[in-house]
């Protein structure tokens, strides 16, 4: 596997980062995952957009042009032949702070260090998507949006990484984690949406959320089909009462949800609406892609 680190790609082997990386020593970083299909990236555009916000977010200054990052990307998957006619790719950019002597001033690094994995990308099985995926509600509360921005896709993932351990101990797929307010928020590594009295639902931006690509794709997409959709503010237990639930991200596309907390959404089966949502997506999905 070839992995591009700062200004060169190298071997697997040869790709180590620097114990005083302070990506390493605190977390301070920003990152982004992207997917291909075929050899075209799935709304790379926004993907390096929300990059760059997350980093002016942080005072970090990319030293990759905006201009440089499509080619880069493009190169490390042909580096390892993947994202092409035989594969869909996944693509993990991560840019830290760089090296610097211990403590907190990021000023201590001089240069930000710069990765970028390529690897093929394997979409969850047909049958997870037929049955569908459980949740649990996590005690571990999503950052207060005023203490760490949910838009700063920070290499810091500890919020989630608890909230993910929790799921793990309970034997279920992720974790929902719930607001400040015990509002719904969103999944480890996924917004979150449900369908309650024909309506699509999905936690509004104020809830303390990621801004997910994938997201808004598919509040554009039932917006254009006629789907009343509505963002808000949404209790635990109007979820429980759902009909039917679903997850989105770059690499899931639309995940149907039929448990939480080991009780049924609905039916207990990926429902309809979620289906129809999905199908949608696939049918347009090529209207978002980038060579
Ligand atoms: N929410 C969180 C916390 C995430 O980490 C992610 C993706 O990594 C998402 C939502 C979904 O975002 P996207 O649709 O842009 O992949």
């Amino acid at each position: 596997m070839w992995i591009y680190l700062n200004d060169r790609f190298v071997t697997e082997q040869e790709a180590v980062v620097s114990v005083f990386d302070h990506g390493f020593l605190y977390g301070d970083g920003v990152y982004e995952t992207l997917r291909s299909y075929g050899d075209r990236i799935f709304m790379r555009d926004q993907h390096l957009a929300r990059l760059r916000r997350s980093a002016d977010a942080i005072g970090l200054t990319i030293p990759v042009s905006q201009e440089h990052w499509p080619s880069l990307l493009h190169q490390a998957m042909a580096r390892n032949e993947v994202g092409n006619s035989r594969s869909d790719a996944y693509l993990r950019v991560t840019v830290s702070r760089g090296i610097g002597d211990i403590g907190l001033d990021p000023g201590l690094c001089r240069m930000p260090t710069v990765v970028v994995i390529t690897k093929d990308l394997i979409p969850p099985s047909e049958e997870i998507y037929r049955k569908g995926v459980s949740l649990i509600v996590a005690k571990t509360r999503r950052n207060l949006p005023d203490a760490l921005d949910p838009q700063i896709k920070a290499t810091n993932f500890l919020n989630n990484i608890l909230a993910k351990r929790e799921a793990i101990a309970a034997g279920a797929f992720d974790s929902l984690l719930l607001n400040w307010k015990s509002d719904v928020a969103e999944c480890t590594v996924s917004n979150l949406f449900f369908v309650s009295r024909e309506r699509l639902h999905t936690p509004a931006l104020e809830c303390g959320i990621l801004d997910g690509i994938t997201r808004h794709i598919i509040l554009t997409l039932a917006n254009e089909s006629g789907v009343p959709v509505e963002e808000g503010q949404y209790g635990v237990d109007l979820l429980r009462q759902a009909d039917e639930c679903f997850l989105t991200n770059t690499s899931m596309e639309v995940m149907p949800v039929t448990t939480l907390d080991e009780r049924p959404i609905g039916s207990g089966q990926p429902g309809p609406l979620t289906r129809t949502l999905h199908q949608i997506f696939v049918a347009n999905r090529s209207r978002f892609l980038e060579l």
